[in-house]
């Protein structure tokens, strides 16, 4: 079951269950959010000022290769690996998807230590802002369906 969420003039559809939890001081031009289903499943949709990241990112893909690059840098990260990187369209824009999984280091982190992510990054001239959508779940979860609800954000959501 899923059903819809919608504020400062973006939105998507996300399971139904999920403990929402908005980041300090987000605003229209830049903030996030995080949706968990336990420790099962977590989305996070992060946004910012499209104008502002452009010098660097000239366009999705070298923004999410630099996502990942930061995210290698981790200190908690043991290992990356990149399953698959494609375009897509979502709301009319081209967007880069990328599929990894990632290890911690960390036993402490032992429930969310295999954890494989799908994410999008998705340019909105329109709005002016930048969209960062990511659906993670444990590898070995029976439970968590993180490729369904990622599918789901991907098909519904909409920028401007
Ligand atoms: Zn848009």
């Amino acid at each position: 079951m899923f059903e819809a969420f919608r504020v400062y003039g973006f939105g998507f559809e996300y399971p139904k269950g999920c403990v929402i939890s908005f980041g300090k001081k987000s605003l229209r031009r830049r903030g996030y959010i995080v949706m968990e289903l336990a420790e099962e499943l977590r989305i996070t949709v992060s946004w910012g000022d499209l104008e502002s990241k452009l010098p660097q990112h000239a366009n999705t893909e070298v923004h999410a290769k630099h996502s990942l690059s930061r995210l290698n840098k981790a200190s908690d990260l043991k290992e990356l690996s990149l399953v698959d990187t494609s375009t897509v369209l979502v709301n009319g824009h081209q967007a880069t998807l990328t599929h990894f999984r990632v290890r911690s280091a960390y036993p402490i982190l032992a429930k969310s230590r295999n954890r494989e992510t799908r994410s999008l990054h998705i340019h909105c001239a329109e709005s002016n802002r930048f969209f960062i959508l990511e659906a993670s779940s444990r590898v070995d979860s029976a439970s968590a369906d993180g490729a369904s609800a990622f599918r789901r954000l991907q098909e519904t959501f909409v920028c401007h």
